[in-house]
């Protein structure tokens, strides 16, 4: 059995304090809150979170976000935490020019403004979309932000969810950028981080969800969506692995669960294994979830094993929406700002004609 109470409050300790093992991973602070809210929610325990403390971390959150200054419009979007604010910045660099968004961070701060029930009103949308547009690379790639030096799939997934949750995909190159997705799918069905690589469960997700959110899955032809149901499947062994002959591991119920609930197949795997082996991973004394049985848990793992257990109709679980990639309670919250949004853009429109 799943112990709901056990998670929700591991996912509470990392809200409240993080330990000294993870400081490296403080630039990246705003993931472990998104792992930890969104999990919360997942959950169903939004309300183990005091009204107060949702308002701290709306608070945080809004703190990380970049404004841009006149004659730097490429930078908006989120920073992972503030410590860059207390950094001397380099020479020759304004403090200004020194604070950039990271597309995983923007993604990850706003769904958590939209899970924790803030309206989005403050977001900066026109720099954010600006900013997603600024690090689209030639080949229809994304790279995490504008000094970054890797583009790949898994921020062509993220610049789709953060246009996505803002309702806006600006000067976007949709079409340049499903071009890129088609040309990772390699010979076995699959997809690749990044072209001529190898295919990877946690890419194909990422391919998968980022046609689907911006609205192209036509462009897969129903013999590549053949090949890649069967790569996918294939990737079952109990749980499910991200790689042939890699050996399987919690997060993969969630990256290879999601692939298949987009193409509308997962009902093809095995629940029962897949279940089995996720509760296998979970520490029954301190919470949460590892990748491996008998291994220490984390938050990553804890958060994927649970969406992995909400596909599995799990008794007590929020139902997950796949290509977000966040609870569909939430999802539901944000198709309602977004509606906000349209009746004052046309009442905008209006006014304008009268
Ligand atoms: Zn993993």
């Amino acid at each position: 059995m799943m112990n709901k109470r056990i998670h929700a409050k591991y996912f509470s300790r990392f809200l409240n304090l993080l330990p000294h093992r993870l400081s490296c991973h403080d630039s990246t602070r705003a993931t472990i809150a998104f792992f930890s809210v969104s999990g919360i929610d997942v959950l169903d325990s939004l309300d183990l979170i005091s009204e107060q403390s949702k308002q701290n971390i709306i608070e945080w959150i809004y703190g990380l976000q970049v404004i841009p200054k006149e004659g730097n419009v490429k930078c908006g979007g989120f920073q992972g935490c503030t410590a860059l604010n207390l950094l001397d910045p380099p020479e020759n660099c304004s403090t200004d020019n020194y604070k950039w968004g990271h597309l995983a961070m923007t993604y990850t701060c706003i769904a958590i403004l939209v899970i924790l029930g803030d309206d989005l009103s403050r977001l900066d949308r026109k720099a954010i979309v600006d900013g997603v547009k600024s690090v689209q690379k030639p080949d229809g790639s994304f790279s995490a932000s504008i000094e970054g030096n890797e583009f790949d799939m898994r921020f062509v997934y993220c610049a789709c969810c953060i246009c996505y949750m803002i309702n806006d995909w600006g000067d976007v190159d949709k079409e340049l950028m499903g071009r890129y997705i088609l040309s990772s799918i390699r010979y076995d069905g699959g997809v690749s981080q990044h072209v001529e690589n190898e295919s990877h469960g946690g890419t194909t997700f990422c391919a998968l969800a980022a046609l689907q959110l911006s609205d192209q899955m036509h462009l897969l032809t129903s013999k590549q969506l053949e090949k890649v149901k069967r790569w996918l499947l294939f990737r079952q062994d109990g749980g499910f692995q991200g790689r042939p002959n890699k050996p399987i591991d919690t997060c993969y119920s969630f990256w290879i669960g999601s692939a298949l609930k987009i193409i509308d197949a997962f009902e093809l795997s095995n629940f029962k294994e897949n279940r089995e082996y996720i509760l296998s991973c979970q520490d029954i004394v301190v919470g949460g979830f590892s990748k491996w049985s008998g291994t220490t848990s984390d938050p990553f793992h804890t958060y994927f094993g649970l969406c992995g257990l909400s596909f599995l109709r799990e008794p007590g679980l929020l139902d997950v929406m796949p290509s977000l990639n966040i609870s569909m309670r939430a999802y539901e919250r944000l198709k309602s700002i977004h509606k906000v949004w349209d009746l004052n853009s046309q009442m905008e429109v209006q006014l304008n004609i009268e």
